[in-house]
């Protein structure tokens, strides 16, 4: 018998949407330093299930993150392939009275009155507490559009507080969670439900990405105790700064040579690329080579960069 217990795990989760900029490598560079510098497996997931899909997206992402040095343990998971256990947790939660039919569409969601204090766009309730009767005039009535299924979320329930790695204590404030989509009318899986099982499955508790997700925690947690998956304090968070192109706004493809691909047309190779993110991290010098294994014994989360990174392409100009 061996109980002592299984290491823990970090992951990164791309959705496969077309090459991967440097934004997203910095992320998966800092997922991987917390998960090597704490002794963690890490695991790659392929989060197909919320976008186009692009088969060869996903083989090209792995691809530039081996080239920038990260390594990762078995297999990536493939999260289209997990959908019975996605199916199976919805079951879980309806069999609990926590799932109830959305017929709603998103103009409608839009215009209707709001809760006083709830975000732009929060789910105002509109289906919730429909008869089986009227469920079933409401599913009549948009056929052959399918309803959403959305979670109940139990009255009086509270954002969820988490401690940050980056952001600090996060969450815990006043005001409610609207009742999240499970599954949309189109039969796909919500991101929130489908990351929340997998990363329970795949045994991770240590979650790296970026900040522009943070927003989302709390609802992943409130799920992970509904559906008694580990959660906080087990389960750690960090949310990392995102990069941000000339112009101010989240780096993306239209600023420039960005994809590891684009570089190398400059003549910028995929190890001048892991120094420059190092560097950006705090963690090599201006123009220094770095080897993988010296970065994790570098990494001092403590010590990382709590604002964005403001690319431009003189950061490869050594
Ligand atoms: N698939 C998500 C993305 O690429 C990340 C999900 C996560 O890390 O929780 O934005
Ligand atoms: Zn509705």
């Amino acid at each position: 018998m061996n109980d002592s217990p299984a290491p823990g795990a970090g992951r990164y989760a791309p959705s496969p949407s077309g090459a991967l900029h440097l934004g997203n490598l910095r992320t998966a560079m800092l997922a991987w330093l917390f998960a090597r510098s704490t002794g963690r497996r890490f695991l790659m997931r392929i989060e197909d299930v919320d976008r186009e899909r692009d088969a060869g997206a996903a083989a090209g992402q792995l691809a530039d993150l081996a080239a920038i040095g990260l390594d990762w343990d078995g297999e990536p998971v493939v999260q289209s392939d997990r959908r019975p256990a996605h199916d199976a947790a919805i079951e879980r939660l309806a069999r609990a009275g926590l799932v109830y039919e959305c017929t709603c569409t998103r103009r409608e969601i839009l215009e209707a009155p709001s809760a006083p204090h709830a975000p732009p766009g929060a789910y105002p309730g509109t289906c919730r507490d429909r008869t089986p009767a009227e469920q079933r005039a409401a599913r009549e009535r948009i056929a052959p559009r399918r309803p959403a299924l959305r979670l109940r979320v139990p009255e009086g329930t509270r954002p969820p507080a988490y401690e940050d790695a980056l952001l600090g204590h996060c969450g815990g404030t006043a005001g409610a969670i609207d009742d999240l989509v499970l599954r949309r009318g189109d039969g796909a899986i919500a991101y929130n439900l489908a990351v929340v099982v997998d990363d329970a499955a795949m045994g991770v508790d240590q979650i790296v990405r970026g900040d522009d997700l943070a927003s989302s925690t709390p609802r992943q947690i409130l799920l992970q105790r509904l559906l008694g998956l580990p959660s906080v304090p087990r389960v750690t968070y960090a949310h990392v700064p995102l990069v941000l192109g000339p112009g101010g706004a989240r780096l993306a493809k239209r600023d420039g040579a960005v994809t590891l691909a684009d570089l190398a047309r400059e003549g910028i190779d995929a190890d001048r690329v892991r120094g420059v993110l190092a560097e950006s991290l705090g963690l090599a010098a201006r123009g220094e080579r770095v080897d993988p294994a010296a970065l994790i014994t570098r990494f001092d989360p403590g010590r990382l960069p709590r604002s964005p990174w403001l690319w431009s392409p003189d950061a490869f100009r050594a």
